[in-house]
């Protein structure tokens, strides 16, 4: 009997207008291509050439793919997360990249910057010659970045920044950092945000090794020590910590599709894998309780789907709330996650092997259901929506 894929089942094609369709399609048509057949090496490797990736993605449009001018595509929120689960599907760490070089640190610089630092920066990094990072987690404060120490005092007309970022996604390879960093500005204390160029005296960046996850990334600790920069370096128009927390709102919208893609791809290669392994003289996909498990797996995809492009259609008619985005990020890692294990479980000593995808995504997961906001504090935000209280002390 015929066979369907399963967002198929759903229709999801048909809810696409044909621009977000061609993306989409462009886009893993190239993936297949020039990415696909690398990543598992370089996860194993823990070496990924993030430089020529960058490049290869400028030349895509990827980078900023949905902020409009300054070289940037300027495409629908709804492609760019179509992108995002395109990059997904190959690997978590290469969607990584190009959500922190385009939704964060571009962002910052596009929403929050100077006239002056966008023409600097922007063209650059949507082209991919300049590598952006995002410095928010100290080593003491992830959940509660409000906490952070990392400091930047006035030295004349100058600013002196000193502390430490740790798990910054891309650190040691970024040409510019984006850093947060409290402030003793004249019109009182506050968390500000400044454009650090990593060649500064003062700015060192450390690789973390032996990341059991997201190995297709690197990640690295930030190091200020007395970083002086001009007055010219803060970010203008981000005052508190409401600056970075719409960055990462940006950012975590690609996770809403991305996750997904991680989780359709396992499901794909679970599928075909089923109909090929013969056991007890049939196929895998023939037992009951395997098509019970494809048919849930299915079932939240889709479900998990159809809910990020209705967060899409909400994004690009700019009526888009930070709750919404913190129902999809829950959302989308936890099934996600729960999709790759259940995947693996199909594929016996096989789901061990990096021959095939589905541990690397489930690891890669673990990663995703922590950064931009862990599933926990997803919830409290979702509570504190529905009763009005905040429970995070
Ligand atoms: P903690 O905050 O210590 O959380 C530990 C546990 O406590 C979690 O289960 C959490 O849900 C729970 N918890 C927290 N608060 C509460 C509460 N109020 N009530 C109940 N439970 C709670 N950061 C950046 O700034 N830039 C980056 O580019 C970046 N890239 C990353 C890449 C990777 C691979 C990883 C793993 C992390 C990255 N991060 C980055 C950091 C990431 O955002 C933080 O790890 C995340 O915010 C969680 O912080 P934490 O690790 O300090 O965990």
């Amino acid at each position: 009997s015929p066979v369907q894929h399963p967002l198929d089942l759903f229709g999801i094609d048909g809810l696409l207008s044909d621009e977000d369709r061609g993306i989409r399609d462009t886009v893993r048509a190239r993936l297949d291509k020039d990415v696909r057949p690398h990543v598992a090496q370089w996860f194993e490797d823990a070496q990924v050439p993030v430089r020529e990736l960058a490049r290869q993605f400028g030349e895509m449009g990827l980078l900023g793919m949905h902020l409009e001018g300054y070289g940037c595509a300027g495409t629908s929120a709804t492609a760019y997360g179509l992108a995002c689960a395109e990059l997904e599907a190959v690997d978590s760490g290469i969607r990584s990249l190009v959500s922190v070089q385009g939704s964060l640190a571009m962002f910052a610089i596009w929403r929050f910057g100077s006239e002056e630092q966008k023409q600097e920066w922007l063209p650059r990094m949507a082209a991919g010659e300049a590598i952006g990072c995002f410095g928010l987690t100290e080593p003491d404060f992830g959940s509660n970045p409000a906490g952070m120490r990392t400091r930047a005092r006035r030295d004349g007309d100058d600013w002196v920044l000193d502390g430490s970022k740790m798990w910054i996604t891309n650190g040691s390879v970024a040409d510019v950092a984006i850093v947060w960093a409290r402030s003793d500005d004249s019109d009182g204390a506050t968390i500000r945000g400044f454009v650090v160029p990593t060649d500064s005296a003062g700015f060192s960046a450390n690789e973390i090794r032996g990341k059991l996850s997201l190995r297709a990334s690197v990640t690295s600790e930030l190091v200020l020590d007395g970083v002086r920069l001009p007055a010219d370096a803060m970010l203008p128009e981000a005052r508190g910590l409401s600056g970075p927390l719409s960055c990462l709102s940006e950012a975590r919208f690609g996770i809403i599709f991305g996750a997904l893609g991680a989780a359709r791809d396992c499901l794909e290669t679970t599928i075909a894998y089923t109909q090929g392994r013969e056991i007890f003289d049939k196929p895998l996909a023939a037992y009951q309780i395997t098509q019970t498990k494809l048919a849930d797996m299915t079932l939240e995809l889709g479900k998990g789907m159809l809910l990020a492009l209705h967060l899409g259609r909400l994004k690009d008619a700019g009526d888009l709330a930070p709750d919404q985005v913190s129902l999809g990020k829950l959302n989308s890692c936890r099934e996600a996650i729960a999709i790759a294990r259940e995947c693996r479980t199909l594929l016996g000593a096989n789901g061990i092997s990096g021959e095939y995808p589905v541990l690397r995504h489930a690891n890669n997961l673990e990663s995703v259901l922590t950064y931009e906001g862990t599933s926990e504090v997803h919830q409290l935000v979702i509570g504190q929506a529905l009763t009005g209280v905040p429970a995070f002390r």
